[in-house]
């Protein structure tokens, strides 16, 4: 007796008591009666060696650890297992079992599975780009050359990298991209950052005539207006003569604004005359020899007058006396005047005496006789003399006092509506 393979059967001890029996199994879970699996036995691999005896239920465990039932792996990986387990084995944990990747279909060994499923060419895998797209790694390399909104792509233009994406908003502002003149001048196209300055030179830049400003209406391209100087000389010199003559207009009115806005409409003029021993040595080698104030009102709106003084005197002060008259001159208000004239006037030779309490100025007043004819409305070319003091100051009191000083006399002359005779 002892165990040996029949027709790939296993022949197994069986120890009952002191008896030994065979029992023939085809499958150690079939068929065994309880009572059997309950009986004691020895390892199938005694003879080899294997000193385990245990409940025969318990066999087939023992079998999975002993020792002396192991076979090496029949695919070859290796590892010695056993006998029972070699269907496991094989299924679950060889490393030369065969697995089929799902995603491209191929069998590849359990060995390299992992790193197959980490390569495999099929497998769906997010853009590293970020830009969201989730595609088959076989086709990302392209992907991100050609099609990845975020791959890098190089302005055309200024060469700049930028995002695929943000590239059209580059373009709109990229300081080197070309676009066309707005005046569609023959030029190529042209950098945007140059623009600015090809519009100064533009030769298709509409412009106006630099006599614009003179009433010339024309406009055109820059390349025209060379032609337009040349074919206008005639035309831009009327204009400029119409623009002077309007200016000159202008300017006298101006003129005439400023000097009534200076003239003086108190009423009251001191009258100062410097130089006046020079006068007086002229006025004694020329006859009629007479200097005149500046004219000046008796209100805003009032008569226009102005005073001449002789200082060699006149009529019946002439060579004696110093002759003060005052003159009515057309004024601008006079067709709303009161006529004949009639203010008192008074003239006042000034004593410049150090101090004003013993100043003895010399004053003489009128008021005129309404029958005088220098008191009518004067004519628009005055020739009256004017009425006033041919004997106003004698050439001898002149000298007396302060009436000079520093060769220079200061002669009121006031213009009063009232009657009172002024002192
Ligand atoms: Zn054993
Ligand atoms: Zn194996
Ligand atoms: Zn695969
Ligand atoms: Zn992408
Ligand atoms: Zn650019
Ligand atoms: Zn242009
Ligand atoms: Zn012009």
């Amino acid at each position: 007796m002892g165990d040996r393979a029949k027709n790939g059967q296993s022949v197994r001890y069986h120890q009952s008591g002191r008896e030994r029996s065979i029992i023939h199994m085809v499958d150690p879970d079939l068929g065994i009666e309880p009572e059997i699996m309950g009986s004691l036995v020895y390892c199938i691999h005694f003879k080899d060696g294997c000193r385990w005896m245990d409940e025969l239920k318990k066999l087939k465990g023992h079998l999975n650890t002993c020792k002396y039932d192991a076979i090496p792996c029949t695919s070859q990986c290796g590892a010695m297992i056993p006998k029972l387990m070699m269907e496991d084995h094989l299924m679950y944990t060889c490393p030369n079992r065969r697995l089929k990747c799902e995603l491209c279909g191929r069998e590849v060994t359990a060995e390299v599975f992992e790193d197959h499923m980490a390569t495999c060419q099929y497998e769906p895998v997010h853009c590293e780009n970020k830009c969201g797209c989730k595609i088959q790694r076989r086709f990302i390399s392209t992907h991100r050359q050609k099609e990845c909104t975020k791959r890098l792509v190089a302005c055309r233009f200024c060469n700049k990298e930028f995002v695929y994406d943000t590239l059209q908003l580059h373009s709109s502002k990229c300081p080197r991209y070309l676009v066309l003149c707005p005046n569609r001048c023959d030029s190529s196209k042209i950098a945007r950052e140059n623009l600015e300055f090809h519009l100064k030179e533009c030769p298709s830049l509409i412009m106006c005539c630099g006599f614009k400003e003179m009433g010339c209406k024309f406009k055109g391209p820059r390349f025209a207006m060379e032609q337009h100087m040349e074919t206008a000389g005639k035309a831009h010199l009327l204009l400029m003569c119409g623009v002077v003559s309007h200016q000159q207009h202008q300017i006298s009115n101006l003129c005439s604004a400023l000097s009534s806005l200076a003239v003086n409409t108190s009423g009251v003029l001191v009258w100062r005359i410097a130089d006046y021993s020079q006068k007086l040595a002229e006025a004694k080698t020329k006859e009629s020899y007479e200097l005149s104030s500046s004219p000046f009102y008796t209100s805003q709106y009032g008569y226009k007058l102005m005073a001449t003084l002789f200082p060699n005197g006149n009529g019946a002060g002439e060579g004696t006396h110093l002759s003060v008259y005052i003159r009515i001159l057309p004024g601008e208000y006079d067709p709303l005047l009161p006529w004949p004239f009639s203010h008192t006037v008074s003239f006042t030779l000034y004593d410049q005496a150090n101090s004003p309490a013993k100043a003895t100025n010399i004053v003489e007043s009128f008021v005129p006789d309404p029958s005088w004819e220098n008191f009518q409305r004067p004519s628009k070319e005055p020739n009256a003399l004017g009425f006033g003091f041919p004997c106003f100051v004698s050439h001898e009191m002149l000298k007396k006092r302060n009436f000079v000083k520093d060769n220079t006399i200061y002669i009121k002359i006031r213009v009063d509506p009232s009657k009172i005779i002024a002192v």
